[in-house]
């Protein structure tokens, strides 16, 4: 399996040979500014199917990523997925279980993990993945990030004292929930560093910008980061689809249809990869809050990126996107893996800020996609949790609430809805409280984090502290 960029260009600048996994496993974005997707999409048929049916989590996981990953020994795939997938870190052996509301309406329990959110399935692999290639390479990385509070988190909890890796958060200082702060400061592995600025997300986010732009420090220090657009997380993700289908389906070829909460449409990306490769996916159902660009887009085929001015903060904070970085794997799928395509639209985006596939040839791929849409304000998902809560005794978080309304609003009768349950509900007080009056339950363990001592270094926001601190500890 070879993977090429969606601008279709190689570093010479003209038509492009595919790179093996691990290559584009460290690797950010493709050095034409493009991501990284496969060659071709594996396709699992019918009797295929079958034999994948009756499997665990991590043997479905192996079956699914070595069709993907060619260039790790099987053998070595198989200890690192076993590694990863534990019930000792997922709290339970199904590590995504299903969990069923009222007959043909289900949650997909995604949050078990270290963080209480879906992304620690990805990352806690791209943890074990990243100490494996390093440790055969010799290489060490140090990965400098920005967080508001999630993926952060989960980075630091995937990457807690792995060999050959560094990591370097930088997130505003006073500005994360109390929780959240607790979370990722209480760590307190050698290789684990919390830098907390003076300022706001943004002021970090241009700190890591700025020092990634500065070529040769980035190369002296071999700086990497873990964002949202690295192919192997995308990919760990697919597996939680065949693994949902498989719970609530009793035979091949019936449909399901999935609810997804999405911000920078890695999720969601994730199960458009699983129906291409032969998953009876009926409806990808794509839900975003306030912050509605990709409504939008799946609506009237207007792509249009939003000025940070124009991004909402609202009560799911990690669906606040202006663009939504994952999409251009959408894009280059249905435009027929045409990268010049993909380029000129791209270049548009930079020069006017949107795109139009209405009325354009991209039109019927899109429509024929299987993606349909809607939104969800505040009072959208206080009224959700509480209507779950009411009909069926759960608790679900604002993220899931908004997955699970938009899901509502596309059911189909006879196909049955499986909505993405993207975080606990513990890790949104103020929201749960405000939707059914008194606040969420912790899971055990995490009843008084706040009380742990924490650990951070506090800096103004200025880049070349930052550098000198990581140089300090790059020794
Ligand atoms: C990251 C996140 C999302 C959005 O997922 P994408 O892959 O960015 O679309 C939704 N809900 C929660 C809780 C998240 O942390």
């Amino acid at each position: 399996m070879k993977y090429i960029s969606t601008r279709g260009l190689s570093e010479k600048g003209a038509g492009q040979s595919g790179k093996p996994f691990c290559d584009i496993l460290l690797e950010g974005l493709a050095p034409d500014g493009g991501l990284s997707v496969p060659e071709k999409y594996p396709h699992f048929d019918a009797a295929e199917m079958r034999r994948l049916r009756p499997m665990g989590y991590r043997e479905l996981a192996f079956e699914i990523l070595s069709r993907f990953i060619d260039d790790i020994p099987p053998a070595d795939l198989k200890d690192i997925v076993n590694r990863t997938y534990t019930a000792a870190v997922f709290r339970s052996e199904d590590i995504t279980p299903v969990k069923t509301l009222e007959p043909g309406l289900h949650l997909l329990q995604l949050s078990n993990g270290p963080t209480l959110a879906f992304k620690d399935v990805a990352m806690q692999l791209l943890g074990n993945l990243f100490e494996y290639v390093l440790g055969k390479r010799g290489e060490t990385i140090n990965i400098l990030g920005a967080t508001s509070g999630d993926t952060g988190s989960a980075a630091e909890y995937a990457m807690r004292g792995k060999k050959n890796v560094r990591v370097f958060m930088l997130s505003p200082h006073g500005k994360m929930s109390p929780f959240q702060r607790a979370q990722m400061y209480s760590l307190n592995d050698p290789n684990i560093f919390n830098l907390a600025v003076h300022g706001m997300f943004d002021d970090c986010q241009d700190i890591v910008k700025a020092v990634s732009n500065d070529l040769d420090f980035k190369a002296r220090h071999h700086i990497g980061a873990v964002n949202s657009i690295n192919w192997a997380r995308l990919l760990a993700q697919v597996v939680y689809y065949f693994k949902a289908y498989f719970a609530v389906t009793k035979e091949e070829g019936e449909e399901v249809s999935f609810s997804v909460p999405t911000g920078n449409f890695g999720n969601i990306c994730a199960g458009y990869v699983a129906k291409k490769m032969g998953l009876p996916v009926c409806r990808l159902i794509l839900a975003t809050n306030e912050n509605n660009v990709l409504d939008e887009f799946f609506r009237t085929g207007l792509y249009r990126v939003r000025a940070s001015k124009e991004v909402f903060e609202t009560s799911s904070p990690s669906m606040d996107i202006s663009k939504a970085s994952n999409f251009e794997r959408y894009i280059h799928d249905i435009a027929g893996a045409d990268g010049a395509k993909v380029r000129e639209l791209w270049l548009q985006l930079d020069r006017v800020g949107s795109f139009n596939l209405a009325g354009t040839p991209l039109e019927a791929p899109m429509r024929a996609s299987g993606f349909v849409s809607g939104n969800s304000s505040h009072a959208d998902r206080i009224a959700t949790i509480r209507a779950i809560h009411e009909r069926y005794g759960y608790v679900v978080d604002t993220h899931t609430a908004d997955g699970i309304k938009v899901g509502l609003a596309h059911r189909e009768a006879g196909v049955p809805l499986i909505c993405l349950e993207t975080a606990l509900a513990a890790k949104f007080e103020a929201a749960v409280q405000e939707a059914i009056g008194r606040p969420p339950e912790r899971p055990a363990g995490y009843e008084d984090i706040e009380s742990l001592p924490q650990h951070c270094e506090v800096f103004d926001a200025d880049t070349a502290a930052v550098k000198r601190f990581v140089e300090l500890k790059d020794r």
